[in-house]
């Protein structure tokens, strides 16, 4: 397994990650299956959004004597009705939920108390304009929770959380399908697959930008979605002329910027194995790109961090040099810390492009890296 820092947490996650989702209504055996396969695949971070006790204890009871395994995402503000769940930040309601998932999973703490769900403008009022905000914050101070994180579809709403500063884990709903679609789409409707594929075009800079604002304010994100609900996988619902295997969902996910964990709906053990072998590929094995690229010339001149490009005679990694390159660039007058860090850690820098344009020849999307090269080198000195 490979581990990546989540921001200034001091804590690591694994790059694949395990959502609980499908294990909701399911039987304790199930539960332990699919957990244990996890922990033994050295997978060490869990999402558990959903508020029904016997889902929480079966998680409970799978992970007892293993809890310190495993860092959790629990989520305050999810709480059910009917037999759904539903988002709320009535701090009478909330509360007991919070206090449930402690009991439930047999734990003094949560590692990350995800502010559930905020998409909409109202969603971010009450989640940062009432007591509710005040209430996690207390959370933090107790212990109870170690850090602070909010789950958002809405990469407006998303961005204006990471702007409060509250926030080092974001959870976010991210696949190439939705980062194709234009603002004024609703992700519902992409969920639901009524969209064909002309709806997924070009990439959508609000989406980008919100990945890119993460890396430069040091929030990590885990990822949702991140199969598109299996439908990016279904011949019949993939909005791209082939369906994408699970290991290029993964990359693509891996290789946006801030992204540290991709979180994966698993309800067999098998599912499991499936996306840990991600590890196991190659690189052509896990490239998205020629899927993505088929038929769209609006791609054009947009770098996907995709490495397709690569071998380099100066060995540069040219994804994450092309990715830093975009991040500065996102306010080149006050480049983070952390980002020219970054760069000065990559084996070889920007400087050392010989501009034999072999890699131009190569990217399915028309990146003029020479000319990025050049600007990397002004923009960071090497
Ligand atoms: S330059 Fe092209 S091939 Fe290389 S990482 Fe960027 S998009 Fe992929
Ligand atoms: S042009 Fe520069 S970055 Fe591209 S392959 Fe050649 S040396 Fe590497």
């Amino acid at each position: 397994m490979l581990y990546r820092p989540i921001g200034k947490t001091g804590m690591s996650a694994s790059i694949i990650g395990l959502g609980a989702e499908h294990l909701d209504h399911k039987p304790y055996e199930i539960c332990e299956e699919v957990i244990h396969a996890a922990l033994e695949a050295e997978i060490n971070i869990l999402d558990l959004f959903m508020p029904g006790t016997a889902v929480r204890e079966n998680i409970g009871r799978a992970l007892k004597g293993k809890r310190d395994q495993v860092l959790i995402q629990g989520h305050i503000g999810s709480v059910e009705k009917g037999d759904q769940y539903h988002r709320t930040r009535d701090l009478a309601v909330c509360r007991p939920y919070f206090e449930n998932l402690l009991k439930s999973l047999k734990t003094d703490y949560i590692d990350f108390g995800m502010m559930f769900f905020i998409d909409t403008e109202e969603d971010y009022q009450g989640a940062f304009e009432t007591e509710f905000i005040d209430y996690v914050l207390k959370l933090k101070e107790e212990g109870k929770i170690r850090a602070i994180g909010a789950s958002s579809h809405n990469p407006k709403t998303a961005a204006r959380v990471v702007e409060t500063g509250v926030i080092d884990l974001l959870m976010f709903a991210l696949n190439p399908a939705y980062d194709m679609l234009a603002s004024d789409t609703e992700l519902g409707d992409a969920m639901e697959g009524r969209l064909d594929a002309s709806h997924y075009e070009t990439i959508n800079p609000e989406r980008y930008d919100l990945y890119k604002l993460c890396e430069s304010r040091g929030v990590a994100i885990t990822t949702m979605k991140t199969l598109g609900a299996g439908k990016l996988l279904s011949p019949d619902f993939t909005p791209f002329q082939k369906p994408l295997t699970v290991a290029q969902c993964i990359h693509y996910a891996l290789t946006r910027p801030a992204v540290v964990s991709t979180l994966i709906g698993c309800s067999t053990k098998e599912h499991v194995w499936e996306a840990v072998n991600y590890l196991n590929l190659s690189e052509a094995e896990k490239d998205f790109s020629e899927i993505i690229k088929a038929g769209r010339s609006s791609l054009s001149g947009q770098c996907m961090y995709c490495n397709h490009c690569l071998p380099c005679p100066a060995e540069i990694d040219i994804a994450a040099t092309l990715r830093l390159l975009d991040i500065a660039s996102l306010d080149a007058s006050s480049m983070p810390d952390s980002v020219k860090e970054q760069y000065d850690a990559l084996d070889n820098t920007a400087s050392a492009c010989i501009e034999c344009g072999a890699c131009e020849e190569r990217c399915p999307f028309d990146v003029p890296v020479i000319e990025r090269m050049q600007r990397a080198v002004e923009l960071f000195g090497s």
